[in-house]
């Protein structure tokens, strides 16, 4: 049995048994770990409390012969009490840590850029600094730009030709230019691109002067495109997981 160290975000808990539970977790250096935290759900655990989802914890891991075993927990970010006793953050969160566990498509694969995002959102969320709505769209955003699936807000998706161009399409990855415009494409508000071009650089000085009705428009776009990849990209994923 060997030890190994590593800090993490706790994305999921199941039951597992009479008082313990299996903990998904997204960590710094080892990508998606599921371990076993045993007898966390008696009340004399110690680390308990600490292995609820949205905490930031550092933790100690034995490995095991399928799944390994939390032997030490510390707190890092106390992220879960204050995004669960507010709705708005705690609906958001909730959507952060389902699309985290279905990027991070493979166990143990080390997804270090989504790994900081996840923190540094779930961060601001808990502190209350920002819009609920935006952090999340902002994340979903970058989490698929890291992924590999960066949308173009400025230029045409398909030709390259400088935008602002009027039309999105999510099949083709973005704004598109009359030329290069298919079927089925949106000519959203252009407030609403700047606010998604905002997103997705981080510029939260442009993004918090949206208004209300560019932030839906935005989100919209937003879930169609996480969605259209999520659906493809990760489909053998799925089945594999339910297998
Ligand atoms: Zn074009």
């Amino acid at each position: 049995m060997s030890l190994y160290r590593d800090e993490g975000v706790v994305l999921r808990t199941q039951k597992l048994g009479e008082a313990d539970r299996i903990v998904t977790l997204l960590t710094r250096r080892h990508g998606r770990v599921r371990a076993v935290a045993k007898g966390v759900r008696r009340t004399t655990s110690r680390f308990g409390s600490r292995l609820e989802p949205f905490m930031h914890v550092d933790v100690q891991l034995a490995t095991g012969r399928t799944l390994d075993v939390v032997t030490q927990v510390e707190t890092l970010g106390p992220f879960g009490p204050s995004i669960c006793a507010d709705y708005p953050r705690y609906t958001a969160g909730t959507a952060m840590l389902e699309t985290a566990e279905r990027l991070a498509a493979e166990e143990r694969e080390p997804v270090l850029q989504h790994y900081l995002l996840l923190v540094g959102a779930l961060r601001a969320l808990a502190d209350g600094s920002r819009d609920p709505g935006l952090v999340l769209d902002a994340y979903l955003l970058r989490g698929l730009a890291v992924a590999g699936f960066a949308p173009s807000f400025t230029d045409c998706a398909r030709c390259g030709t400088g935008g602002p161009h009027r039309f999105f399409s999510v099949q083709s990855g973005g704004m598109m230019c009359q030329a290069c415009r298919p079927s089925g494409t949106v000519a959203p508000a252009a407030g609403t691109v700047d606010l998604l071009a905002a997103l997705l650089t981080g510029d939260w000085t442009a993004a918090e002067a949206s208004a209300p009705r560019e932030r839906r428009e935005a989100s919209g776009i937003v879930a169609a495109f996480l969605q259209w990849h999520l659906e493809r990209g990760l489909r053998s994923l799925r089945l594999v997981e339910r297998a």
